[in-house]
């Protein structure tokens, strides 16, 4: 089966549509997930499990943290990422290899789809229509826009093919409701809602913020501002910096939201993908593979018994293995302020 063949308009979704949606791509997209929960029995019983999912909640320092017992994610928790495992096995992403019943709203160059094993409500997988590459150079814009379109209720994601992507080798983002994500309180929710609220706050507010997160256990810089080309801009600089010689792009996870006041991109520079806890045995083993939505609040843990392991402690330790040092962040934050734009892409 063919993309074209998946493609579901508005009038096959129209009976998803809730009283009083407006017709706009987030409408689409919730009415898609209800459409394939009755007719895809997989994505039925991955979002009747969800419903059940447990869940605990830590204070890591200042931040707030989920931490979610997730047996559905188990394969991707736990998935060979390396280049020969990637090339031994065929591309899970590919239209090919999708199951029958799963169908999309076409978005550009991309098909929004449902992730058929949900960690938060709406969980959408964003797919290229081509087999190409997991890569941020000359598609942060595209992560933007979807934001954009997707509009207040969701966040955009992007896992780097290094860490936390399960297809390395098919570009892909992916969406969820913005209903729980903790890396936002640790913002200051005051700080948001004081400019979200007013029209002509938010349209005089053509200014653009760089900052980086303390106390909060990882490391994050955030960008935020209204308009896209300037944030792109400063994300490539930062980029390129962080990859300093490397050809490669480097270690990162990024999670964008937009409402009235603007774009909040979370960028979280990575010093490897999974902590010593995965690779150990017995007692001391935790799988944990973070990727972007690990490491804005939510920590998703297939095993039950790794569930109930699980401390406070334990997780400032995953996320400091697993995050860049503060120090090597501040010094790249730096260096792309120091950057000329025209410069900033890696
Ligand atoms: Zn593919």
């Amino acid at each position: 089966m063919n993309w074209d063949e998946r493609i579901i308009g508005e009038r096959e979704l129209k009976e998803f549509f809730k009283d009083g949606d407006d017709r706009n791509l987030a409408s689409l997209a919730k009415a898609l997930v209800e459409h394939q929960k009755q007719t895809w029995p997989l994505l039925g019983e991955g979002y009747l499990s969800l419903e059940t999912i447990e869940t605990k909640q830590f204070q890591v320092r200042e931040s707030r943290v989920v931490v979610q017992h997730n047996p559905g994610r188990r394969r991707s928790t736990t998935a060979r990422v390396d280049r020969a495992s990637v090339e031994a096995r065929k591309c899970f992403l590919c239209s090919d290899a999708l199951p029958q019943e799963e169908k999309g709203i076409a978005y550009g160059d991309l098909m929004i789809l449902c992730n058929p094993f949900p960690v938060l409500d709406n969980h959408l997988s964003i797919v290229h229509r081509q087999h190409t590459e997991q890569k941020i150079a000359g598609n942060v814009e595209m992560l933007l826009s979807l934001a954009r379109d997707l509009g207040s209720e969701f966040f955009v994601l992007y896992n780097g093919p290094q860490c936390g992507a399960s297809a390395p080798d098919h570009l892909h983002f992916q969406a969820c409701s913005r209903k729980l994500l903790p890396i936002e309180n640790d913002l200051g929710a005051d700080d948001l809602s004081s400019t979200e609220d007013c029209a002509i706050c938010a349209e005089s507010r053509n200014n653009f913020e760089l900052f980086t997160l303390a106390d909060c256990a990882r490391s994050v810089v955030i960008f935020r501002g209204n308009r896209g080309e300037t944030i792109a801009a400063w994300i490539y600089k930062t980029l390129a910096s962080l990859a300093g010689d490397f050809s490669a792009e480097p270690m990162i996870n990024l999670i964008a939201t937009h409402d009235r006041a603007g774009w909040t991109v979370y960028l979280f520079p990575r010093a490897r993908h999974r902590p010593y806890c995965f690779y150990a045995e017995g007692e001391d083993q935790l799988m944990i593979s973070p990727g972007a939505i690990d490491m804005a609040g939510v920590i998703v843990v297939p095993e039950r018994d790794h569930f109930e392991r699980i401390t406070s402690e334990k997780l400032e330790e995953i996320f400091a293995e697993v995050s860049m040092s503060v120090e090597e962040v501040d010094f790249h934050v730096e260096q792309a302020s120091e950057t000329p734009v025209s410069e900033g892409l890696f």
